[in-house]
This record gives C-alpha cells, sequence and structure tokens, in this order.
C-alpha cells in the first residue's frame, strides 16, 4: 500500500489478496552456510585476480598525515611553488602598470603552454590519439615545459595509471579522497602509496620525450619566466609585466586550469557514456581546461583525439589538432567507431529507463497469484463480502474499487461479475486502450485454472485436450 502511494496511484484500485491458504517455504541452514562458503571463495578468488584490490592488500601504504608528522609529509619544493606563486602574482598586479602589448602575449602565452599540455603531454604523448612529426613533437615538449607540471613522460606515467586505475587508490589524483586532494593535495604531500603499474616504454624508446626529461628543469624556467620576461622587455619595455603576468600570473592559471581536469572533470557534470566511475562531461569544466572537459567521453574513449564530438561543444585542443593536420604536422587522428560510442549512449539510456521504471508501482508477478478453478471463481463471486470479480483472459480481477470509476458505467461490468468477460473487454463491446489494460493488470487477484470460460465448457463436455488441426 505504502508503495503505491508512493507513486501517485489510487489506493481504490488495488485489492485485497483473496482469502486464501499461504504456502511458506522454510529456510535450510544448511543451504545458507555454503551460499556463505561460496561467497567467502568467491571473493577470495577476487581479490587473487584483481591487480588493484591484491596490490592495496600486499603492499603497505605510508602512515596518513597528521597534525604531529605533516611537516615532513609536505613535497616541499612542489608546495613551495604551488603555494607561492598565487601571491607573486598578487603582488605583480598590484605593483606593475598595465601594458595592453603584455596582456596580448599573457593570453597568447597561457594558450600556447596550455596547449603543450593538453595537445602535446595529454592527447598525443599520454594517449598516442594521433601522431606528430618530430619538429611538433618537439614544439609541444618545449611549450609543455613551460607550463612546469613535470616531464612528458613523468606526467603520461601517472596519467595513464589515472586512467587504469581510476576511483582507486592506485589513482594518483584518485577522485573519492576528495576534491581538494585530485585538484592540488596530491601534489602538496607525499604520495601515500607508490601508482599502479603502467607503461611507458613507447616513451622511453622516444628520443624527443628523452631529451625533454633530461633538459626538464632548465627548459621549464626558461619557458615559463626568461623566455617571457625576456619577449615583453625586448619587445616593448616591459621587463617586469613580462615576468609577473605572462610568467607567473599566466602559470598560475595554467597549473589551476588543468588541476581542474583532475578535480573538476571528476565532480560536475553528467555521464552520457558510463557511470560507474567519477569522470563527468560539463561545459564550465571544457572553458576552463582547453576543451578536456568531456571527460566521461575521454575516459570511456581515451586514445580519441577529440574529448567534445558535437560541433558546438568548446574543444579547442581538438580543433588545434586537425589544425596540425591540415598543415601536415599531425596524422592517424585516432577516433572510435560511432557505433561503439552510441552503444555508451545506449546503455545509460536503458539505465535511466529503468530508474524511471523503478518509481512506477507494477502490476504482481503472474506466479505469485493463486491458482483457482472457474468453479471456485464462480462460488467466490457469489459472497456477499464486498467484491466484485471479473475474469478477463485467463485472469481474475477484483474491479470492487473502480467499478465507480468505469468511464463505460458501472451497469456493464456489474453484468459481467462472476462470468468471463475476455471476449467484451477485447473489442466486443470496447477495445479497450493501453492504459485501460495497464489499470486492469493491477487488479489481478488469481489466475483461473485452465483459462476461462471456454476452456471450461470444452473440459465439461469431454474435451481433456484442445485437437491439434492437421496440416496438407
Ligand atoms: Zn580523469
Ligand atoms: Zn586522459
Amino acid at each position: 500500500m505504502d508503495e503505491l502511494n508512493k507513486s501517485g496511484m489510487s489506493l481504490s484500485y488495488v485489492p485485497k489478496p483473496l482469502d486464501l491458504p499461504i504456502l511458506t517455504i522454510e529456510q535450510n541452514a544448511s543451504s545458507t552456510m555454503n551460499v556463505e562458503q561460496e561467497e567467502k571463495e568467491k571473493e577470495e578468488d577476487f581479490i587473487k585476480n584483481n591487480y588493484v584490490k591484491r596490490t592495496l592488500l600486499n603492499e603497505s601504504a605510508l602512515p596518513p598525515i597528521t597534525w604531529s608528522n605533516w611537516y615532513k609529509e609536505v613535497n616541499w619544493p612542489q608546495a613551495t611553488l604551488l603555494c607561492l606563486e598565487p601571491f607573486i602574482a598578487l603582488y605583480g598586479l598590484f605593483t606593475t602598470c598595465f601594458v595592453w602589448q603584455t596582456a596580448v602575449f599573457t593570453f597568447l602565452w597561457y594558450f600556447l603552454t596550455g596547449f603543450g599540455i593538453t595537445a602535446g603531454y595529454h592527447r598525443l604523448f599520454a594517449h598516442r590519439a594521433y601522431e606528430a612529426t618530430l619538429p611538433l613533437r618537439y614544439i609541444l615538449l618545449i611549450l609543455g615545459a613551460g607550463a612546469v607540471q613535470g616531464s612528458a613522460q613523468w606526467w603520461s606515467r601517472g596519467h595513464r595509471a589515472h586512467h587504469r586505475y581510476t576511483d582507486t587508490d592506485l589513482d594518483p589524483y584518485n577522485a573519492h579522497k576528495g576534491i581538494f586532494y585530485s585538484h592540488i593535495g596530491w601534489l602538496l604531500f607525499k604520495s601515500r602509496r607508490k601508482p599502479g603499474v603502467a607503461d611507458v616504454t613507447d616513451l622511453i624508446h622516444d628520443s624527443s620525450v628523452q631529451w625533454q626529461h633530461q633538459n626538464y628543469i632548465s627548459l621549464a624556467f626558461l619557458m615559463s619566466f626568461v623566455l617571457p620576461t625576456i619577449i615583453c622587455g625586448f619587445g616593448w619595455n616591459d621587463y617586469r609585466g613580462g615576468y609577473f603576468f605572462a610568467g607567473v600570473l599566466r602559470l598560475v592559471f595554467v597549473h589551476h586550469s588543468t588541476f581542474c581536469v583532475n578535480s573538476l572533470a571528476h565532480y560536475l557534470g553528467n555521464a552520457p557514456f558510463d557511470d560507474r566511475h567519477t569522470p563527468r562531461d560539463h561545459f564550465i569544466t571544457a572553458l576552463i581546461t582547453l576543451g578536456e572537459g568531456y571527460h566521461n567521453f575521454h575516459h570511456e574513449f581515451p586514445s580519441d583525439y577529440r574529448n567534445a564530438l558535437k560541433w558546438f561543444q568548446y574543444d579547442p585542443t581538438k580543433l588545434l589538432i586537425k589544425f596540425f593536420k591540415k598543415i601536415h604536422l599531425a596524422s592517424n587522428l585516432k577516433e572510435f567507431p560511432h557505433n561503439e560510442i552510441q552503444k555508451g549512449r545506449y546503455s545509460m539510456t536503458c539505465k535511466a529507463l529503468d530508474k524511471f521504471g523503478q518509481t512506477i508501482t507494477w502490476p504482481k508477478q503472474n506466479s505469485q497469484l493463486p491458482i483457482i478453478t472457474f468453479e471456485e471463481y464462480q462460488e467466490l463471486s457469489k459472497k456477499n463480502d464486498g467484491r466484485a470479480l471479473i475474469l478477463i483472459a485467463g485472469f481474475i480481477h477484483d474491479v470492487s474499487h473502480f467499478i465507480d470509476s468505469h468511464p463505460g458505467g458501472r451497469a456493464i461490468i456489474k453484468n459481467y461479475i462472476g462470468k468471463d468477460a475476455t471476449v467484451p473487454f477485447y473489442g466486443g463491446i470496447h477495445d479497450h486502450n493501453t492504459a485501460a489494460h495497464n489499470i486492469l493488470a493491477m487488479m489481478k487477484v488469481a489466475v483461473c485454472k485452465y483459462g476461462g470460460e471456454v476452456e471450461y465448457i470444452k473440459r465439461k463436455l469431454g474435451h481433456v485436450q484442445t485437437p491439434t488441426p492437421i496440416f496438407a
């Protein structure tokens, strides 16, 4: 009854069960024990064959960070850079004159170094979503160094682990540890665990990646601070603006833009392709991250060079890669087949429908209904207990609460109480619509043995079995 109240269905259509003996099934204690044992064995087997579970169980993590040990657990070089840069940028903002050429250059440098991460580190090196010529590889590696996020090899190793072990403790920026942790916390403190195994052999054998890996510190310093200062200084005599705006302030934005892919893109938005993990699609995240915000799609199809599929979705990195192809700097842009992408959409639509279906109260399963004979049905109908029983299509329905709401009138129903109303219901008098069938199904109280009146009469006349017609 409560279920029906929740769904908003009128209580008046729900009949009381027929007054018949109820069968009880006794629980077998020994079989329960077997089930428990089986479950335990299954769990042990799962752990044995599951790399994440096995590793987490066998390899101990560093002790948790507390108020007494936190200063020993801070990753001081990274923490100093990340915590100081916003303050240096703020100081620069309040003490440096505005020069429009520097403002334009800062904007441009933000996009260039940002693309070094999105088109370079992420889509090219971590995911091999396309192939790039050697000059383009070097350009992206140099620009990426300007975003000061470690070498492409280090970055890709962590990112491949993020994809392989998403939402587990082997994911370096596990979103289940909170938005602060996945955004920046994982960089401020020493990792409690080594990220899960991820193969980067291809990058180890890539001479351009190795060159950047070995010269990373000097490249990062040059691209992030020295070059912007020199360009603005030599270009329009604004060394100070070049350092504070194109250097430091730009770096703050590039850093937090990338960090948002690990934090915001795992919290904000919807999951049109798969909702078993945290990655989500959202326009705002895309706007902040140069198009990396369609993260649900990206985690489902990581080696696709696109993050956004539709033309109106914001993904400038995708457009840049397309442009690289046009000028023959990139080739073999990988796309997952449309059919496979549609399967993701389809399964999520089914899931949503299923959820919707759970908010609806459905009729009782036929197997839950008692089976009575046609004679018993007639007997029950004659009882003066306030019930109005009608047989339709082999099912007995208690229509007593519906009889006054029947759009066709009360009299016609009354006429068929205790009789078989299959023919009039299915078009003999009125061909009822789907809603009528649904409402009727809610009123089922029993199954009539052998079907209905016709079968009953046939049996009475000696036709035990329906004759099988012979075909020539
Ligand atoms: Zn992610
Ligand atoms: Zn990725």
